[in-house]
């Protein structure tokens, strides 16, 4: 997403593109996931670096980004190293995103552009859905709990866990539990 740069971006930025750092900066390019709320979320851009980025046409032109992922703000490391990242097949690209020690906050951020959603699939490869009842597939013995839940136990209502498409939560003798969906089979 894209607005026109506020009085405060254009003075971090000092009306310079904060990509390349040669070009004027003409835009405020807000960061996916992120939009143009804060200024922490955008990255001014240059007409060139802006059109460069919206029609993926890669080019040379991104050498300049070995200059960009020294940048003290969260937003424009996130944007360079999402672009180095797209272009790591080249070993210029690749050289760069190692270069320097991007913090785990930046990277997670960058890469969230290529992250799709997380499909759970149960042990026949079937899609799962919060909500759904499911049967184990074998005992489980439940760390912690201090119980076995044996094959064929039944658990409805389960709830997907969004950031691992490999587990599960349901209720097994009233307490919740992670369960890994290779372990499940969804009931019909
Ligand atoms: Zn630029």
């Amino acid at each position: 997403m894209k607005s026109t740069i506020s009085s405060k971006l254009q003075e971090r930025c000092q009306g310079l593109c904060e990509l390349c750092s040669t070009d004027k900066a003409t835009s405020a390019y807000a960061v996916s996931p992120k939009n143009n709320d804060v200024i922490e979320n955008e990255v001014a851009l240059c007409d060139q670096c802006l059109s460069v980025i919206e029609g993926k046409e890669a080019g040379n032109h991104w050498q300049c980004l070995a200059g960009s992922i020294w940048n003290a703000e969260p937003s424009v490391l996130a944007l360079s190293y999402r672009i180095l990242y797209g272009l790591k097949d080249n070993e210029w690209a690749n050289e760069l995103l190692t270069s320097v020690d991007f913090d785990e906050t930046v990277i997670t951020w960058a890469v969230s552009a290529f992250q799709k959603d997380a499909v759970h699939l149960d042990s026949n490869g079937t899609e799962l859905q919060n909500g759904d009842t499911i049967i184990l597939t074998q005992g489980l013995n439940v760390k912690g709990a201090n119980f076995m839940a044996p094959k064929g136990t039944i658990v409805r209502k389960i709830r997907l866990v969004p950031d691992n498409p490999e587990q599960i939560e349901g209720k097994v003798n009233e307490q919740t539990i992670v369960i890994l969906t290779k372990f499940v089979k969804k009931s019909a």
